[in-house]
């Protein structure tokens, strides 16, 4: 048995200014060659040790190796070639670990570079470069001096002094062409992208001065950076066939449009990384690379028409979503992977499109339940409803997210008076659902061409005005909105004559309104009874935390679009119309989260029973009231009298039956009794009292549209 691991103390003070660097590796097995090299704990990058945490110490004593962590300005160098270690020791005078197998070396160094590299011996015939090493950078770790190797041997402290600074020139000095930096790959995906949607080529040759810069391979030219120049004269690389420059001092890149950028000193070379080419300067690059001849060809009238503006579609393989006036974030359904682009088959961005909503201009990883309640929690952080409505909030908020998926949607009507916090709550919704767009002073033909073109979710403030001056219209879009495939139809006046149009305006809906809805629309909504907020809020919205929630439930879209995340249909548990309006909630609710909506939906159903019910029982001691009033010497009315009068101007299927009529008349208070072969009832003057203080502040029984 060996003697346990010790950190060497040496190290141990070489690393104290990095801060805990040191993390479990695996026990090494004497002929495994997996064994001894990897690091135990998965989330090591986050959670390494000083050197005599005990648990550490006890992980050495039970046999196990050990290592450190790279990254914040410590770097390392692994070289296996003997020909490149003496070259390189004899450059630079830095700590040597010599690894257990006795032939590769650890360089720890400190650096200015940032991305890791690798470095490659000269192409053979087959024009393959092999790998003499790596630097290493970011995510990387390095097994320490002392621990042991599967061979038998141990690794050793070779060359005990500081760890040397070796800047990146430096670094190309020593190697040279053979050093590629991972950044230089990036260079050339920035440069696919900054040319792909222009409709036209700038070959990098004829941009670059070619015969100051030395050829290198069959695609790569290297030299001095003609803008800032360098010290060893290497620093500046340009690959023609890829069509890209990339700077080693900064570490920076791209294609034709950055390197113009760059040349007219637009931007400084370490600028030139991603997305930095966007809004006016790009088109002040534009109109320099125009200048030089380059020109995208007009394109023809058919190609134009064939152009389609969207902000966004749900594609067979992809799914994209604009991201600014000029860009589109598509996501490949099979590969899981983004790109921007401008165009994606005929579709181009809508022209001014953040105008009316403001574009999410990312995507950012989720976990599914810790978004929930992160959204949750802001709806929380700004505004004071019922218990149960944050749930159902939240749930209404995912669903506008994935609105493909439903062919019915419930909209959310927030009912109440002036100053109850109505317009506020649509506020915070728009900060966080599927494409806002809040209509504010918008046309109401505006209103219909954006949702038939977008399919928003449509936030309507006022309702009440609507209902004044447009009655007709915002019934039209209300009615024809909640279920997939019924257009709205429209006449509209044009300078020819009339036109039929149709629009289809299908997507969820949230509104808000000092006065309800027709019950046809009324049974559509869920509806939240607002009074004034109570407690202490805010007096803005939080929006950029709201875009950080939009940006994971953008990620959460293209997923669920690629069938990557599942929603099921739960189990039927409501009738008709309250099913239609809670299973697209129920679906994605977390697990823990569906009890509450189901017991919400539970008592909708005892309040929407109840409520019918009083409106009956007022509606019908009304006639029984109407009937006292023109025969005040009777004290009998028969249930036919009653049902004759309340059926009178009723179309037919709507009428009541005596049956219900008397058994409503029983619950009222009245005495029933018989009248010759019929039945009646007694009436009081006690009973018809109460049921005036009653029913009495209601003026009218039919609602009042
Ligand atoms: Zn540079």
């Amino acid at each position: 048995m060996r003697e346990p691991v010790k950190i060497p103390k040496e190290l141990i003070e070489k690393l104290k200014p990095f801060g805990p660097r040191f993390i479990k590796v695996s026990k090494p097995i004497l002929g495994d060659k997996k064994s001894g090299k990897g690091a135990i704990e998965k989330d090591w990058p986050n959670h390494p040790y000083e050197a005599d945490d005990p648990e550490l110490v006890k992980w050495l004593e039970g046999g196990g190796n050990y290592g450190f962590i790279l990254g914040r300005g410590l770097y390392a160098l692994d070289l296996d070639d003997p020909e490149l270690q003496t070259i390189f020791e004899s450059e630079v005078d830095t700590l040597i670990i010599q690894s257990g197998s006795e032939i590769g070396r650890h360089y720890p160094i400190r650096s200015d570079s940032t991305d890791n590299a690798v470095i490659l011996d000269e192409p053979d015939e087959n024009k393959k470069r092999k790998n003499l090493g790596n630097l290493q950078v970011r995510n990387k770790y390095v097994v320490g001096p002392g621990s042991n190797h599967y061979t038998g041997g141990t690794y050793k402290i070779l060359r005990n002094c500081p760890i040397a600074w070796v800047d990146k020139e430096k670094l190309f000095e020593i190697f040279g062409e053979g050093l590629v930096w991972t950044g230089q790959a990036r260079s050339s995906r920035l440069s696919q992208k900054e040319t792909s949607n222009l409709g036209f080529e700038i070959p990098i040759a004829q941009i670059i001065d070619m015969s100051k810069l030395r050829q290198i391979s069959d695609q790569e030219w290297q030299g001095s950076h003609p803008i800032h120049g360098s010290d060893s004269g290497t620093n500046f690389c340009v690959n023609k066939v890829k069509n890209c420059w990339h700077c080693f001092r900064c570490n920076s890149g791209g294609g034709p449009l950055s390197w113009l950028a760059v040349k007219n000193k637009l931007i400084r070379c370490d600028q030139a990384q991603k997305a930095i080419l966007r809004g006016k300067l790009f088109q002040d690059t534009l109109d320099i690379a125009e200048k030089l001849g380059f020109k995208k060809q007009e394109m023809s009238k058919e190609e134009k028409q064939k152009l389609q503006k969207t902000c966004g579609e749900n594609l067979e393989n992809f799914i994209f979503e604009q991201i600014s006036d000029e860009a589109f974030l598509i996501y490949n359904k099979t590969s899981g992977e983004t790109q921007e682009a401008s165009r994606v088959d005929n579709f181009i961005p809508w022209p001014k499109m953040d105008k009316l909503i403001k574009p999410v201009t990312k995507i950012a990883p989720f976990n599914y339940n810790n978004l929930w309640f992160a959204v949750k929690q802001y709806l929380k952080d700004h505004l004071e409803i019922i218990d149960v409505g944050y749930t159902i909030m939240t749930a209404w908020i995912f669903v506008t997210w994935v609105v493909d998926l439903f062919n019915t949607v419930p909209y959310l009507f927030f009912f109440g008076p002036h100053n109850s916090g109505k317009t506020w709550a649509l506020k915070i919704l728009s900060a966080v659902v599927f494409r806002p767009f809040r209509t504010g002073h918008t046309s109401m033909s505006s209103i219909f061409r954006v949702c038939a073109a977008w399919h928003p979710t449509l936030i309507l403030d006022e309702t009440e005005d609507y209902m004044k001056h447009n009655r007709s219209a915002i019934i039209n879009i209300l009615n024809s909105g909640y279920t997939r495939g019924f257009p709205a139809v429209r006449v509209e006046e044009r300078e020819e004559g009339f036109a039929i149009r149709t629009f289809d305006c299908f997507g969820f809906k949230a509104l808000a309104g000092t006065e309800e809805f027709v019950p046809t629309l009324k049974s559509r909504c869920i509806t939240f009874n607002m009074s004034k907020n109570t407690g202490d809020y805010p007096d803005e919205i939080d929006y950029s935390r709201g875009q950080s929630l939009r940006e994971q439930l953008l990620m959460l879209r293209f997923q669920a679009m690629a069938n990557k995340i599942k929603f099921e249909k739960p189990p039927s548990i409501f009738k008709s119309r309250l099913r239609e309006l809670l299973t697209p909630l129920l679906m994605v609710a977390p697990e823990s989260e569906r009890e509450e909506i189901i017991r919400y939906g539970e008592e909708l159903t005892k309040i929407t029973q109840e409520e019918e019910r009083s409106s009956d029982d007022a509606i019908i001691f009304r006639v029984i009231n109407k009937i006292i009033e023109e025969n005040p010497q009777i004290t009998k009315i028969s249930i036919r009298e009653i049902a004759g009068e309340l059926n009178m101007n009723l179309p037919l299927g709507e009428t009541y039956s005596h049956v219900k009529v008397g058994r409503t008349c029983a619950r009222l208070g009245f005495q029933t009794t018989r009248i010759g072969s019929g039945r009646g009832i007694r009436w009081t003057k006690m009973v018809l009292e109460r049921l005036k203080l009653r029913f009495g502040s209601v003026k009218s029984v039919a609602i009042s549209f």
